[in-house]
């Protein structure tokens, strides 16, 4: 069986139920047919395996709300039926050193957790004849005293640690093809929230939105259920090329933007719109003009990426798997919206008097929106 645990859910007071109710359905959504029966004990979740060792672990490493998982054997809560175990398990391993590390969270169990390393070390060190060695062991049992359960492992496998997706509600993510936005959107469902993707395209220059929805396919595998909207605003880039100088057309576009994710928002009941942004990066990301841009939004704008640098940004968007993907060719429905030399310090007031001049109907934009939803 494998042996879940979770960090910050464990201190959400009366909330706690909904939180590890919330993961386990996740959990139960994410490993489907690989698990047999999912159960919930104080501070823990137990999932019994169907099989897959490998899948369930790709699996769990991607699921918000997890510190860590181990693989692990369950014995009664009886110190012989322990030390059996631990031994059996130590039987299996090559090593020369090991230790015996207990956690005792069931207090009423008789012995502590320093009497329980003592007794099955002891086991261990007679019977395999074997070193215990605190400082540098090459082999580690863990050995848990549950409620009604021990469980014994020697390897914990890293989560991502984070809250539940679904515990904080729904958001709306400004999905570019680019690699910031992907890595934000992933951030906040890593704080328990559902993410809603909006992509803009021109779709006279991209036939079909394929890298944004690749990316939404790849973030899925941590959210388990999304929704997408694919955008097709070529119309409006026109109107704003017309009417709007080249150095302001960037700030004017993404208001749109935030204009647009606002209406979806109260389509889909969400509670904030979520951005790419990382200050200073490009232009439109200078303080003055994420002012102009956030202006257009009434929902809060949340740019969890505000102040990490390009390198950090990379290194988590390596690691969650969308890197490959945002660097792949493509010809960005932006690209030709970038100026020489762009607005650093764009004026509010003037930018709303620019877009004042731009007559669309953003309900016609939104009615031509593809909505998608996307299972595991
Ligand atoms: P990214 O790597 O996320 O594209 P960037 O550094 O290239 O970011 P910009 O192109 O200025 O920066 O975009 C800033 C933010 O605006 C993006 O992070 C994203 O949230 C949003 N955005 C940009 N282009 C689009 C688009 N075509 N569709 C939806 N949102 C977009
Ligand atoms: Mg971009």
């Amino acid at each position: 069986m494998i042996l879940i645990h979770y960090g910050e859910i464990g201190t959400k007071g009366k909330n706690r139920a909904v939180f590890e109710n919330c993961l386990i359905r996740n959990i139960s959504k994410a490993l489907g047919e690989c698990a047999k029966k999912i159960r919930r004990e104080y501070g823990r979740i137990i999932v019994f395996e169907e099989n897959g060792k490998e899948e369930i672990k790709r699996k769990l490493e991607k699921i918000p709300g997890i510190e860590n998982f181990s693989f692990a054997r369950e014995t009664k809560l009886d110190i012989e039926d322990i030390k059996r175990r631990a031994l059996e398990v130590a039987k299996g391993k090559k090593f020369t050193t090991f230790k015996i590390s207990t956690k005792r969270g069931n207090k009423d169990f008789p012995y502590s957790s320093m009497q329980v390393n003592e007794i099955v070390g002891e086991e261990i060190r007679k019977k395999l004849r074997k070193k215990v060695d605190l400082e540098n062991a090459e082999l580690t049992i863990f050995i848990e005293i549950g409620s009604k359960n021990a469980y014994i492992y020697t390897e914990k496998c890293e989560g991502i640690g984070g809250l539940p997706v679904g515990v904080e509600g729904k958001v709306i993510s400004l999905l570019s093809g680019g690699i910031d936005s992907p890595v934000a959107s992933w951030l906040m469902m890593k704080r328990g929230c559902n993410v809603i993707f909006v992509h803009f395209y021109n779709e006279k220059l991209v036939a079909k939105p394929n890298k944004a929805e690749e990316i939404v396919k790849k973030l899925n595998e941590s959210q388990l259920e999304s929704i997408a909207y694919y955008i097709p605003f070529a119309d409006l880039q026109y109107e704003i090329i017309k009417e709007v100088p080249a150095k302001y057309r960037m700030i004017v576009y993404r208001r749109f933007m935030a204009k647009i994710a606002n209406e979806i928002a109260s389509i889909e009941k969400a509670k904030a719109i979520v951005t790419g942004d990382s200050l200073g990066q490009v232009a439109s990301q200078t303080l003055e003009n994420l002012l102009c841009i956030y202006d257009a939004s009434s929902l809060p704008v949340l740019s969890p990426l505000i102040g990490f640098d390009k390198k950090e940004i990379i290194e988590m968007a390596k690691k969650i798997g969308t890197y490959e993907i945002s660097i792949k060719p493509y010809e960005d429905c932006c690209s030709f919206m970038v100026a020489k030399h762009p607005a650093t310090k764009a004026n509010v007031e003037e930018i709303r008097e620019m877009e004042s001049r731009i007559k669309i109907d953003l309900d016609k934009i939104i009615k031509k929106a593809d909505r998608k939803e996307y299972k595991l």
